[in-house]
């Protein structure tokens, strides 16, 4: 993971305490854009952590001894000096402009040219046409999440997608959205207009907020599967309104079930995932519409007669 130049341009902030509650996060300003983003979180809590770096790494230490090594940053920069902190984040937040980013770069490239997929992927999709999904599937989710300036949405620099030979369907990763060209080739159907969907899906996974990593996996999956509901590429084998088991089955039957809290409330999905950017409690359903989550669920099957 870690690699000796994420750590040059860049100012690291450690754990530290919001409120006297000590922080897991790692909040790194890079220099060279002016820009903090959060890096991926340390594995416990800590405030008043002690620090070292040792051949490119970092690693802290909280108040007991036990050393760990620090997450490195997604954001690369070039070899320079490197300042490093630790940080109550109460001080640093009083001064510091938490900016969103300038423009969002799209890019697409195809790794299994040659293959079947590959191949179908550039007659019947194409790199433009999938860099241009990837840029209004951007904007379409910011507009379902109420995200009107880039201060409120996750500081994202470059969305890239990569066609390749793997198992599945997609997967996203570190703003990297993965398709199949297996899939691609197998599918029966308008590929074209399935992959719009599927890019939509995984495109929210780069925008939405996680909880801090606490949102349950089918709450995550549902969102996603909701923006792509809402964008109009739900797919025909779905679930039909009220199917499903649980609240938190994921995916379609959780997408369907979040449109339906969306026509309780207007905005629900924006502000569910708004509260999603600080960590995660069953409780904001109860915040936002007045009811348990099981409740509900019960009412929402009740409503397509159980
Ligand atoms: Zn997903």
């Amino acid at each position: 993971m870690a690699n000796p130049q994420d750590l040059s341009h860049a100012l690291y902030l450690l754990g530290g305490s919001l409120n006297v509650i000590p922080s897991s996060a790692i909040q790194v300003f890079d220099a060279t854009t002016s820009q903090w983003s959060l890096g991926p979180p340390i594995s416990t809590a800590r405030e008043f952590s002690s620090t070292a770096v040792l051949t490119g790494q970092i690693y802290s230490s909280g108040r007991c001894p036990r050393w760990e090594m620090v997450p490195s940053p997604k954001k690369p920069a070039r070899k320079m000096a490197m300042f490093f902190l630790a940080l109550s984040l109460t001080t640093l937040l009083g001064t510091a402009s938490m900016q969103g980013t300038a423009a969002v770069t799209y890019q697409a490239r195809n790794n299994a040219g040659g293959t079947a997929g590959g191949t179908r992927f550039d007659n019947e999709i194409g790199l433009d046409y999938s860099t241009q999904v990837l840029s209004t599937a951007s904007s379409f989710i910011w507009t379902t999440f109420q995200q009107d300036d880039e201060a409120s949405r996750k500081n994202v620099q470059v969305i890239s997608l990569i066609i390749e030979n793997m198992d599945g369907v997609a997967y996203t990763s570190a703003d990297q959205i993965h398709v199949s060209a297996s899939y691609i080739a197998g599918y029966s159907g308008d590929v074209k207009t399935e992959i719009t969907g599927v890019l939509y899906h995984e495109v929210v996974h780069v925008w939405q907020w996680n909880g801090q990593g606490a949102a349950p996996g089918g709450l995550i999956e549902g969102i996603a599967d909701y923006v792509r509901l809402k964008a109009g590429f739900a797919p025909s084998h779905w679930v039909q309104p009220g199917q499903g088991d649980r609240w938190d089955q994921g995916y379609d039957v959780t997408a369907r079930f979040l449109d339906y809290l969306n026509g309780l409330k207007d905005g629900f999905v924006a502000l569910l995932n708004a509260k999603m950017k600080d960590g995660y409690s069953d409780q904001y359903f109860v915040d936002l519409l007045g009811k348990t989550v099981d409740q509900l669920w019960s009412d929402y099957k009740a409503q397509y007669g159980g």
